[in-house]
């Protein structure tokens, strides 16, 4: 039997506990629904979760009756009202997504892996409170043509046609956040040029089974 939308948030925010992604209750996640969005709740420790702790919530922010949705839940319906394309946005705090993120600086082509995240930079957003209008409208900003950002002073958002596909980048952002970091104890990064990247582009168009890449 296929898993419900409250079951694949549940193993969403699990996977990203095991992963190291997210530690505490730093951290959240969302999917789309026909007629609104399913959010984690506030500040519970995912081994205190389960499928029914999920909080419903229309478009216009209004939750199920008894429920304290997540702090970012404007983000949350902000970015799927922005990208209709997109099902799923997962919030985190790991290690070196936050790490640049406290620098305040987009992460630059270092690696071609940053084709990914559908540009030629990881955006990050600027500073605003956490849980307020002005960090969703600098975070939908910042997410313009691309499947993640890093929140300054923060951490980051990742976004997926669906919940996998918004954890796998947000994998990916943090493997290059972390080689990003190591570069940055070297010296002077190196970085690819514009054209490069758009030779990387193309290449991605036929990568994959069947040129669909899983990212
Ligand atoms: P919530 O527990 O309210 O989702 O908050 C965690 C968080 O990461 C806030 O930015
Ligand atoms: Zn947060």
């Amino acid at each position: 039997m296929n898993a419900t939308p409250a079951e694949q948030l549940l193993q969403t925010v699990q996977k990203m506990a095991q992963a190291g992604l997210n530690k505490g209750t730093s951290g959240n996640a969302s999917i789309r629904l026909e007629d609104g969005f399913l959010v984690t709740p506030s500040g519970v420790p995912v081994e205190q979760l389960n499928a029914t702790s999920m909080v419903y919530m229309d478009w216009e922010g209004r939750p199920e009756a008894g429920k304290k949705p997540s702090s970012e839940w404007r983000f949350h319906r902000d970015i799927l009202l922005a990208r209709p394309e997109m099902g799923a946005v997962v919030h985190t705090h790991s290690m070196f997504a936050t790490t640049i993120a406290c620098m305040g600086c987009n992460v630059p082509p270092f690696h071609y892996m940053i084709a990914t995240v559908g540009g030629d930079d990881i955006r990050c957003a600027p500073y605003a409170l956490f849980g307020t209008q002005d960090l969703s409208d600098s975070a939908v900003d910042a997410l313009h043509d691309r499947k993640a950002c890093l929140l300054a002073h923060h951490g980051m958002i990742a976004v997926g046609k669906t919940l996998p596909q918004a954890l796998a980048i947000a994998v990916e952002v943090e493997n290059l956040c972390e080689q990003y970091w190591r570069l940055l104890q070297l010296g002077e990064v190196k970085l690819l040029t514009s054209e490069q990247m758009r030779e990387v582009h193309a290449q991605f168009t036929g990568y994959g089974q069947w040129g669909k890449s899983q990212l």
